[in-house]
């Protein structure tokens, strides 16, 4: 089989009220972006996947992906992972792509990705990941609502300048809910953006006195508190926390990962499969962990809808039972609505 077309779509999707995602703190969010890809076949069979966009940043991806692509054998995923990582030496990173050649693969097979992958179709817990940093007493009824409806896990953002103010904030939550809900936060400093608010970086003392804190209040797993190529700040503070740490989100897939398993810089390691090396490579790092003991699972909270995503879900949950898999913020999911304004670039 080989890739005979390429067709790259900009989709933005407005949403009802503006989101203030904390991983961008002081962006105000009024769509939903993404970029589609549809790759088409000489056997007729398409593949699609997405990657999340600022705005129409890959316009012109095409120039550059088609020399890779055409008339590669989508099914041959060690093929497709090497030329994509070709592709990604001069900028920008495409391992987002590669889910479509799995939905091909799936397609020409006629099964269900996570099927190809060794797993099986059951239900999941799912964990609610919160988006926006609200008011604590605000978030405490919000989640005190969330329990309502079934959740047992929710997590939590931290992103306020001061040290006290991010304590304070879990600590007014953690009460607030008791026991109703598991908590776990996430402080967004592995990929950390300051492109409105100059929020500033975390350094070890305070991730240390924050996982500290963490600890005091019940939460069980403390996501990235450190720069995610801070390999030796992470296994220093793996070390002494009294909370897991969970890391590896972004990260550039295995080349990355295997670094922070052989330093051991995390008890949950939790790749996104459309930034960090795609299905494949998310499986490889899925598998060291169970060969070590260590936990993999994925926050949902950057975007909805990748079919990539959905399946690594699954896949990894399938695997690891330890963690709730992340759902979108709830902030988000309930202010998008369904409407499709692409607009074909390619
Ligand atoms: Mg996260």
């Amino acid at each position: 089989m080989q890739i005979t077309s390429i067709e790259l779509y900009h989709v933005s999707i407005p949403l009802k009220t503006t989101f203030w995602p904390t991983w961008i703190p002081g962006y105000p969010q009024t769509h939903n972006r993404f970029t589609l890809i549809r790759l088409g076949t000489d056997e007729g069979i398409e593949g699609y996947s997405a990657g999340s966009a600022m705005g129409i940043e890959r316009q012109g991806l095409g120039d550059l992906i088609a020399g890779y692509l055409l008339g590669t054998d989508p099914t041959d995923i060690d093929m497709v992972q090497a030329l994509l990582k070709q592709a990604g030496f001069l900028g920008w990173r495409n391992f987002w792509v590669e889910a479509a050649c799995w939905d091909i693969k799936g397609k020409k097979e006629n099964k269900p990705v996570y099927e190809l992958l060794g797993g099986k179709a059951r239900p999941i817990e799912v964990y609610c990941s919160t988006g926006e940093m609200h008011p604590p007493e605000q978030r405490v009824e919000e989640l005190l609502a969330i329990a309502e409806r079934g959740f047992k896990t929710a997590k939590l953002r931290v992103k306020n300048k001061e040290l006290k103010d991010d304590i304070r904030h879990i600590e007014v939550i953690a009460k607030g809910v008791g026991n109703r809900l598991k908590l776990a936060v996430d402080a967004n400093q592995g990929w950390l953006v300051t492109i409105m608010e100059k929020i500033p970086a975390w350094d070890l003392k305070r991730a240390s006195e924050f996982a500290k804190a963490c600890g005091d209040n019940g939460i069980i797993w403390l996501e990235e508190p450190l720069d995610s190529r801070d390999y030796d700040g992470n296994a220093a503070l793996k070390k002494i926390s009294p909370v897991k740490i969970a890391g590896a989100e972004l990260n550039y897939g295995w080349d990355e990962i295997k670094i922070m398993m052989e330093k051991d810089c995390f008890h949950i390691y939790q790749p996104d499969a459309t930034f960090a090396g795609g299905i494949a490579q998310v499986m490889q790092v899925i598998e060291a962990c169970q060969d070590n003991g260590w936990e993999s699972h994925r926050d949902r909270s950057e975007a909805q809808g990748y079919p990539g995503k959905r399946d690594q879900d699954s896949l990894e949950h399938e695997k690891q039972e330890r963690q709730p898999v992340g759902l979108p913020p709830d902030d988000f999911s309930s202010k998008s609505i369904p409407v499709h304004v692409g607009q074909f670039f390619f």
